[in-house]
């Protein structure tokens, strides 16, 4: 069964097996015990941190539009 993030729904999941149960999230970074089995939930949780990550982009866009002036 295929196994998701918590925290950021991704499947980039790196077993490690000498730590105890334990999964690291190649994607965002996570570490722990719980995983999420359920492909639908993932989606959710996908979803709302692709909406986070639109916010922060719209930041990012205006400061490199500053940052562009020096060149
Ligand atoms: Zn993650």
């Amino acid at each position: 069964m295929t196994k998701f993030c918590p925290k950021c729904g991704s499947a980039e999941l790196n077993y490690l097996p000498w730590l105890g149960e334990i999964y690291v999230c190649r994607n965002c970074g996570y570490q722990g015990a719980l995983v999420i089995e359920d492909g639908e939930l993932a989606r959710e949780i996908r979803e709302k941190r692709f909406e986070v990550i639109k916010e922060e982009e719209t930041e990012a866009e205006s400061y490199k539009g500053a940052q562009k002036r020096k060149g």
